[in-house]
């Protein structure tokens, strides 16, 4: 579906069929991509899931096993790096201490196209584009983590590469320059219309950043597809609990298309297909999908369920309430089964103290079903 939305566009790069092995760990099962022209692709996942390596495959750092990388219709798969036309940018920056800003960023311009004026006029076009004019001849330990990570952007970019590659390159900085840099990296990368891959564990990041993300687990991929559609349209329950909270309830599917709720309500949703009755599936909503209900004669158009107030956290913009399915709540031991999490506006709790009943209503729009394996059903 994710293709054929955006077939129209071109294909800068494609990853097809790539597995990675390191001895007899699978890092990369069996990895089906495309980075279309002018994209920003962000590659989200938890330590571990093969991002970063995925990353090195395509830089060229490391080689695949299987498959092939293609750029612009060509197989670069066995070219070596410095041939791929690739920038990359890692997380520590990785300028050269004994060279100067400019050095730096002309580092890449070699080859006989490059003369000397040209290299000069390039350099400082990039310096004024990351806004560092002024500092040619200061070295990189007398700027400051964002300012080093411009430069390394700059010299990533100075040599026009196809595709830019960036290895979780603001986790180092500290987060009021962070977000700052953020923004800049998309505006530039908008700016050069340049096909761009950003490694990332911070979903905050690639939801701000991305034109599409792709969500990663395990050497797999479980989602590729916009922001909007991963957050609102979560194609497992591992997306939809890695990207943003989701309360899970258990469930069970009675018959065809009726749910059975926390052993509590009866929910009509539409499944995907037919399942045999009882059969058990998790039943999951978004902390900010549920509302409090004052009058309870009104009917549900989803499911209502009756909660006792646990605790009660204060978010800023939201208020928290950790509520319980169960009265006697003192002596939950299972607290992350049957404990929901609900963001409300700070007025709708006003009123509400401690150990209250607070009924909540969830629409069936806001509701996802999760099988077995973790796919969703609904
Ligand atoms: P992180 O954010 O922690 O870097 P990641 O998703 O980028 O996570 P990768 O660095 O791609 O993860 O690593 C994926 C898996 O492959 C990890 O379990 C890692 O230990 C393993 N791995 C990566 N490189 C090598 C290597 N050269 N030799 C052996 N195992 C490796």
């Amino acid at each position: 579906a994710d293709i054929s939305r955006i077939s129209s566009k071109k294909t800068a790069l494609e990853i097809r069929g790539v597995q990675k092995r390191f001895k007899d760990f699978v890092a990369l099962q069996h990895i089906d991509l495309h980075l279309y022209e002018g994209e920003l692709l962000c590659f989200l996942g938890p330590s571990g899931c093969g991002k970063t390596t995925l990353l090195r495959l395509v830089a060229g750092l490391d080689e695949v096993d299987e498959g092939q990388i293609i750029k612009n219709g060509q197989d670069i798969s066995r070219l070596k790096t410095e041939k791929r036309r690739c920038g990359i940018v890692f997380q520590n920056y990785a300028l050269f201490p004994n060279l100067s800003i400019s050095d730096n960023i002309a580092y890449g311009l070699q080859g006989k196209k490059w003369t000397k004026p040209l290299r000069q006029e390039r350099v400082s076009e990039l310096l004024s584009l990351i806004g560092l004019q002024g500092s040619e001849l200061k070295y990189p330990l007398q700027l400051s983590g964002g300012q080093q990570q411009r430069v390394a952007l700059a010299r990533a970019i100075a040599p026009e590469p196809d595709i830019l590659l960036l290895d979780e390159p603001l986790s180092a900085l500290d987060a009021r320059v962070r977000l700052h840099l953020r923004q800049e990296i998309r505006a530039l990368q908008k700016r050069l219309n340049m096909p761009t891959i950003l490694v990332t564990h911070d979903q905050e990041e690639a939801l701000t950043l991305a034109d599409r993300i792709v969500v990663m687990n395990h050497g797999v991929i479980e989602q590729v597809d916009t922001p909007e559609v991963i957050y609102n349209k979560p194609a497992s329950q591992f997306v939809a609990t890695f990207v943003g909270q989701m309360n899970l309830l258990p469930a069970k599917i009675q018959a065809e298309d009726w749910l059975y709720v926390a052993d509590k309500v009866d929910v009509r949703l539409k499944l995907k297909h037919q399942f045999i009755p009882n059969t058990g599936v998790l039943v999951g909503f978004r902390p900010e999908s549920a509302r409090i209900v004052s009058d309870d004669s009104l009917v549900t158009q989803g499911i209502r369920l009756s909660t006792y107030l646990i605790a009660r956290e204060f978010l800023g913009a939201k208020t928290r309430l950790h509520l319980s399915l169960d009265p006697s709540h003192a002596a939950i031991t299972d607290l992350a089964e049957r404990t929901i999490q609900i963001d409300v506006d700070h007025a709708a709790t006003d009123f509400l103290s401690i150990d209250s009943q607070v009924i909540i209503d969830i629409d069936e729009k806001q509701l996802h079903v999760f099988d077995q394996d973790g796919r969703a059903i609904c």
